[in-house]
């Protein structure tokens, strides 16, 4: 193993530990189980917009999320990949309003306040 990282680095990392773990207090809950109807403690603090080592989108926590490690591992990378997420609600409906599905309605959706169309 290559050594690497200065002490700022091991700071951020530090920063990071500290702020994941309070976000996981405050948001306890998998966002896409939650969204799904189910109730799955969460694990992991996602990027919702991948922060690809910027700064700015890493600590903005308006781009985090709180994901079950299976939707992280899962659908979430295959949303990274496609640019939305496969997640389904109980009734098979994809949860995400960029999914394809979904784009069509998106216009319609928010004129009514942004009722789940099902
Ligand atoms: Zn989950």
């Amino acid at each position: 193993m290559t050594k690497r990282g200065s002490s700022n680095e091991r700071g951020y990392n530090y920063k990071w530990q500290k702020a994941r773990r309070l976000w996981l207090l405050n948001n306890p809950l998998c966002r896409y189980c939650d969204e799904a109807g189910y109730v799955v403690r969460a694990t992991v603090v996602d990027h919702i917009e991948p922060h690809r080592g910027n700064d700015e989108l890493f600590w903005d926590q308006t781009n985090w999320q709180s994901l079950c490690k299976s939707c992280h591992d899962g659908a979430k990378q295959s949303e990274e990949k496609k640019g939305y997420s496969t997640a389904v609600d109980e009734n098979g409906w994809p949860i995400d309003d960029n999914h394809p599905v979904n784009e069509r309605d998106k216009k319609a959706k928010k004129n009514r306040g942004g009722v789940k169309k099902l």
